[in-house]
C-alpha cells in the first residue's frame, strides 16, 4: 500500500470511519450533521479573556512537563471541590487533551502481549492505542438490555494472566449511557483484585441529564485508576487542546517522560486560562447553561424518535448523544447511514464505527442548534415513513 516503509504498528491504524463519512457528506448540498462528536458553542468569554492577558503578561515560555503547578493545583482543588477527592498535585499531569492522556496511559502501562479489556461499543481511540502499544485487545460486549453499562461477570470471564488494562468511559460516548455506583464498586473491585489498571475516561462528566450523577472511578480504585480528562467538552474548549491525567504519582512520573519527549506541552497561555477555567464562577455558569440547552435537545430528540416507525432509542443520561436501535428497518448500520444521507440529508454514525457490537445502531449527537435538530427530526421521520 505504500511507496515508502512505514511501521506495522503505524500501518495497523484504522483512518476514523466517522471522517470518512463526513468527507462524503461535505459534497451534498443542504446536508445536517449530527455526527459531531463536538460543542457546537464557543468557548465562554471568560476564558478566552484570560488567556489574551496571560499573552500580554508574558506567558509565552516553556512551561514544566508535569504542566504549570497553578493549574495542576487548581485541578486538584476541583476535585476536592467536586468529589471530595484528595488529588496530590504529584499525580496530576496536563495533557493536551484526553486524548493525550490516553495514548500516555497505554504507552506508560502497557507492552506487547499484554492484554487490554475495551468496551464494545467504545471510542475509537482506545484500540488504535492499543495497536501502538502493541498491545491485545479483547472486547467486553455492552447491551441494551444493561444500559450499555459493564456486566462484572462477563468481565471476569475476561480476565486471563495477560490482562493488565481495562477501559472505562462514563458518561459514555458513543451510547450516551452514564454508569450507577453498584456498577462502578463492582469494576472496582475486580480491578483491586486482579491487579488491573482502569484507564477511566471522564470528559463528559458534566453533561448529565435526569437526576443523573456522575461515579469517578478514583473515588473507588484510587491506587488502580489513570483518570484522563479534558476542558474540550465541559467548556466548550476542544480546539485549545487541553486535558490532564491523574494517576498514582509513580505512574505520572514516568508518563511525564514520555510526554516531554514525544508530545511536548500543552501552550502555557492555554494553561493559564485553564486556571481561570476551573476556579471562575462565570466558566461554571456557562456550563450549567450548555448542560440546560444539551437536555432541551436530548429531549427533541427523544421525543422526535417516539414518533418514527422501526427506530428506538435507549435512554440515555449523559453526553450528548443518542444511540438509537435501527434494527427493525432490516438494515446495518452503515447502511442504515449511508442511506439517511441520501434520502434525508442527515449524517448519523453507523455504531460499528465503536466497535462490532454497535450493529444496530447508530449514534446521533445532539451537539447541534436547536433548529437543525428539529429540521433533521422531520427529515428522519419522513424517510422512515416511506421506507
Ligand atoms: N474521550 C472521549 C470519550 C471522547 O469522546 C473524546 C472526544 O470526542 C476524547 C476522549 C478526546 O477529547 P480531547 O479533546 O480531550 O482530546
Amino acid at each position: 500500500r505504500h511507496r515508502y516503509f512505514i511501521a506495522e504498528r503505524v500501518n495497523l491504524i484504522q483512518r476514523s470511519k466517522i471522517r470518512e463519512l463526513f468527507e462524503k457528506a461535505r459534497k451534498i448540498e443542504n446536508v445536517i450533521s449530527l455526527g459531531i462528536g463536538e460543542p457546537d458553542f464557543d468557548t465562554p468569554d471568560n476564558i478566552k479573556e484570560a488567556a489574551k492577558r496571560a499573552l500580554d503578561e508574558g506567558w509565552t515560555h516553556y512551561t514544566p512537563n508535569a504542566g504549570i503547578p497553578e493549574l495542576r493545583q487548581a485541578i486538584s482543588e476541583y476535585y476536592r471541590e467536586m468529589y471530595n477527592l484528595d488529588v496530590p498535585t504529584d499525580n496530576i499531569i496536563v495533557t493536551a487533551g484526553a486524548y493525550e492522556a490516553t495514548y500516555l496511559a497505554f504507552e506508560t502501562l502497557l507492552e506487547r502481549g499484554d492484554e487490554v479489556i475495551i468496551p464494545d461499543p467504545a471510542f475509537v481511540c482506545y484500540a488504535e492505542d492499543a495497536k501502538l502499544a502493541e498491545a491485545g485487545i479483547v472486547r467486553l460486549p455492552l447491551r441494551e438490555e444493561n444500559g450499555f453499562q459493564p456486566d462484572p461477570d462477563e468481565l471476569l470471564e475476561l480476565i486471563t494472566k495477560r490482562t493488565r488494562m481495562i477501559v472505562i468511559n462514563y458518561p459514555n460516548n458513543p451510547t450516551g449511557a452514564t454508569m450507577d455506583e453498584e456498577t462502578a464498586k463492582a469494576v472496582a473491585d475486580i480491578a483491586e483484585d486482579y491487579n488491573l489498571y482502569i484507564l477511566s475516561d471522564e470528559p463528559y462528566e458534566h453533561f448529565l441529564y435526569d437526576g443523573a450523577k456522575h461515579y469517578p472511578m478514583l473515588k473507588y480504585a484510587p491506587d488502580n485508576t489513570i483518570l484522563a480528562n479534558s476542558f474540550s467538552k465541559t467548556f466548550a474548549m476542544t480546539g485549545w487542546r487541553l486535558g490532564f491525567a491523574i494517576a498514582p504519582k509513580d505512574i505520572i512520573r514516568d508518563m511525564i517522560k514520555l510526554h516531554a519527549y514525544v508530545i511536548g506541552n500543552v501552550a502555557s497561555f492555554v494553561q493559564v486560562a485553564g486556571i481561570e477555567a476551573l476556579r471562575s464562577p462565570k466558566s461554571w455558569e456557562a456550563v450549567e447553561k450548555m448542560r440546560e440547552e444539551y437536555a432541551e435537545r436530548r429531549k427533541i430528540v427523544l421525543d422526535a424518535i417516539k414518533e418514527m416507525p422501526y427506530i428506538s432509542a435507549f435512554e440515555p443520561k449523559g453526553a450528548f448523544y443518542i444511540f438509537a436501535n435501527i434494527k427493525e428497518t432490516g438494515m446495518t448500520s452503515e447502511e442504515f447511514s449511508e442511506w439517511l444521507l441520501e434520502k434525508a440529508k442527515v449524517v448519523v454514525i453507523p455504531g460499528t464505527a465503536f466497535g462490532k457490537n454497535g450493529e444496530g445502531y447508530v449514534r446521533i449527537s445532539y451537539a447541534t442548534k436547536k433548529e437543525k435538530l428539529i429540521e433533521a427530526m422531520k427529515r428522519m421521520k419522513k424517510a422512515l415513513e416511506e421506507l
